[in-house]
């Protein structure tokens, strides 16, 4: 773990007083998958991260450290955003304030929508809430001039959408959903309008319907841990695993996408990116974990997003089943793969490769199966409380 002491390198501030209006050097987000950070700090997997943007938002750039830039969403939030995910942009001129226009509420074959229409492409958040289920957004840099929320028959999944002026220059979007379950949504710009788009429950809640995405971790020459009495290594066990898991999945009727079949280094950003085209119902990341404590042992799943966690807690239990010992569940959790809202996602940790009890059963390939099955049954149970 280290944490990077705040070094600023200059500031790029130039408050103009006369008018009370500071200016900033403005910014478009340009990476694959532009991920917003909270803050500078960070652990194993980088800093604590509050969502992804879609690419040519506008950012107002505040200020720089060696690696990011620290942007001002409005005038009460900030956050940082990697440097190679930024290009500056000269043509575009700061306005005073921008506003949110029309809303539309509408569903076609497959999803809903809300589409919120702005004069410009502005940062956001998103996150879930439960009980009740509800999606909430918060645009920065607005103020809200929207007197009109067209909503129309063709919704399934969406019950109620208003919104409140949280703040001077922040608007936020309430959601609330139809069924208890977070199916996922996703959100992009289409021109000015910021389309939310949201996942339906599926109309058949049975395993045999599911299209599941399978993630083996690590691949090529990203090893990943290797194992405290042999010389395996993660990536050749999580592929193993996965092939297991795909093979009793599809003897179950389910379909299955897997991120990679063979021994090759594909980067979790890309995996992301192949996920989110292909869309599946949910997705298994499998890994085995390692510590620098022998002792620590056991199986883990991991979620971000609160309204995915019941998955990672019925495939747990399930895990539990086997002769193993709990490590937790875990939420909040900074995994690239857990980070999209797209669909339902589970890191699974089946157990340590750096414990030796743990290990021998990892090398065994009965223990391989009994895994299969019981994520196979873990989600089987997932999709009971669902229906409840
Ligand atoms: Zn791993």
């Amino acid at each position: 773990m280290r944490f990077l002491a705040p070094i600023f390198l200059f500031s790029v501030v130039a408050a103009s007083a006369q008018n009370g209006k500071e200016s900033f050097i403005l910014a478009r987000s340009a990476g694959k998958l532009t991920m917003l950070s909270y803050g500078l700090g960070e652990d194993r997997l980088g800093g604590a991260k509050l969502g992804y943007i879609d690419t040519s938002v506008l950012l107002k750039i505040a200020d720089s450290t060696k690696d990011m830039y620290k942007v001002q969403l409005s005038k009460g939030h900030q956050v940082y955003i990697n440097k190679n995910d930024v290009r500056k942009d000269t043509n575009s001129i700061q306005h005073s304030f921008y506003l949110t226009n029309s809303f539309t509420v509408k569903g076609d074959q497959s999803y809903d929508y809300v589409n919120i229409s702005l004069d410009e492409k502005l940062p956001y958040k998103s996150w879930m809430e439960i009980n009740p289920s509800k999606i909430l957004l918060e645009i920065y840099g607005v103020q809200c001039n929207t007197n009109w929320i067209t909503q129309l028959k063709s919704v399934k999944e969406i019950k109620d959408v208003y919104f409140n002026q949280v703040e001077d220059d922040v608007v936020r979007i309430t959601i609330e959903l139809k069924h208890k379950q977070h199916w996922g949504y996703s959100l992009n710009y289409k021109n000015n309008v910021l389309s939310l788009r949201i996942r339906r429950q599926l109309p058949s809640l049975k395993v045999g319907n599911l299209l599941v995405a399978i993630d083996a971790g690590h691949g090529g020459s990203n090893l990943g841990a290797t194992g405290t009495t042999t010389i395996s290594q993660e990536k050749n066990y999580t592929l193993r695993y996965a092939n297991e898991l795909e093979q009793y999945l599809k003897q179950k009727g389910a379909s299955v996408i897997m991120t990679r079949t063979s021994d090759t280094n594909i980067n979790n950003v890309d995996r992301v990116l192949l996920l989110q085209a292909a869309m599946p119902d949910l997705l298994i990341s499998l890994h085995f974990n390692s510590s620098s404590n022998a002792n620590v042992k056991g199986a883990s799943t991991y979620y971000k997003h609160i309204g995915f966690r019941p998955l990672t807690t019925a495939l747990l239990n399930r895990l539990l089943q086997l002769d193993i010992s709990e490590f937790g569940n875990v939420g909040n959790f900074n995994f690239t793969l857990n980070a999209p809202t797209d669909f339902p996602n589970s890191l699974v940790e089946i157990a340590f490769l750096s414990n030796s009890d743990d290990e021998k059963k990892i090398l065994d390939p009965r223990f391989q199966n009994a895994v299969a099955k019981k994520i196979y049954k873990g989600i089987k149970d997932w999709l009971k409380t669902v229906r409840e």
